[in-house]
């Protein structure tokens, strides 16, 4: 038996393998790791900035800690509730 990738229950049937039980399930799951691909990279600019100006100030790790939090924020989809 085959799990669902994006919501984890177990898809029951059918002779083709599938990796997700309906599409939403699938788009939820590529939303998501879109989203932390976009947050690594984010993450990995930081570092690559801190580590290529060795004399950050306390303010400038402050302001990327900050830029950092913002770019988190606006790729964390909104709530959407189903009706
Ligand atoms: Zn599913």
């Amino acid at each position: 038996m085959t799990q669902c990738r994006g919501c984890g229950r177990q898809i029951i049937g059918g002779t083709v393998r599938k990796e997700f039980c309906d599409d939403d399930c699938r788009g939820a799951f590529h939303r998501r790791r879109y989203r932390q691909q976009k947050v690594e990279e984010a993450e990995e600019r930081r570092e690559a900035r801190l580590n290529g100006n060795g004399h950050a100030t306390p303010e400038q790790r402050k302001e990327a800690s900050e830029a950092m939090a913002g770019i988190i924020q606006a790729l964390t989809p909104k709530f959407v509730r189903r009706i």
